[in-house]
């Protein structure tokens, strides 16, 4: 299984009117979205923003939970998960990032609470796909009223929503949660193969 990373997309997404426009990062997204990628083992969290002022936010919240932020010396832990975030200005620049890691481009998975004309994959095939390729994967999710339609359609793969047909427009970090728990789970832990006594906050 190749490496997975997770990146919260700020720039391009839709507004309400489906124009495309720039969100602002919010330090919730940084964290809770870091906790998940971490719980699940992932590789990185990329916040991909173009704006200059972001980074420089960005760099304070993850100076914060660095080596020797205070935010680490307060709370370890959370400086744990926050250490596998990394800024980005673009998806190209991320695609780009992880075929010079890796040597190989990253399969792109994009994510939807709507339903588009695109063919889209199941949980189960996402799983079997990641578990069967040792090229690394990202998994796209956006902000503000979603992932554009070019970028839906420029990714390898867009997966089901989670609960569609019925309101489903989660909080991002919600569907980032939801979606790892559904591609990797826990089972590990309950087929004894890892005891799960470590203990968080
Ligand atoms: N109407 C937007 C859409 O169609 O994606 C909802 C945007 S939501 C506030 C921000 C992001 O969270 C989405 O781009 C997607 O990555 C994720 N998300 C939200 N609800 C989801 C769902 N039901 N299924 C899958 N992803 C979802």
């Amino acid at each position: 299984m190749g490496a997975v990373y997770v990146a919260l997309v700020h720039h391009p997404v839709r507004d309400k009117t489906g124009e495309i426009v720039t969100t602002a990062i919010t330090n919730f997204d940084v964290h809770d979205i870091a906790r998940s990628a971490r719980t699940y083992d992932l590789a990185g969290y990329f916040v991909i923003t173009p704006i200059e002022a972001q980074h420089v936010l960005l760099g304070r919240i993850l100076a914060h939970w660095g080596k020797d932020g205070a935010g680490t010396k307060r709370v370890p832990p959370r400086a744990e998960a926050l250490s596998i975030v990394e800024p980005a200005r673009s998806i190209e620049e991320v695609v780009a990032t992880l075929r010079d890691r890796h040597g190989q481009p990253p399969r792109v998975v994009a994510t939807a609470a709507r339903s588009t004309g695109i063919t889209l994959r199941s949980f189960a095939d996402e799983a079997h796909a990641i578990a069967s390729t040792d090229a690394p994967t990202l998994l796209l999710f956006g902000t503000g009223h979603g992932l554009t339609e070019a970028v839906l359609e420029g990714a390898d793969a867009l997966l089901l929503p989670v609960r569609p047909g019925g309101y489903n427009h989660l909080s991002v970090r919600a569907a980032v949660a939801i979606i790892l728990d559904r591609l990797f789970g826990d089972h590990r832990f309950h087929s004894g193969a890892v005891d799960g006594s470590e203990g968080g906050c």
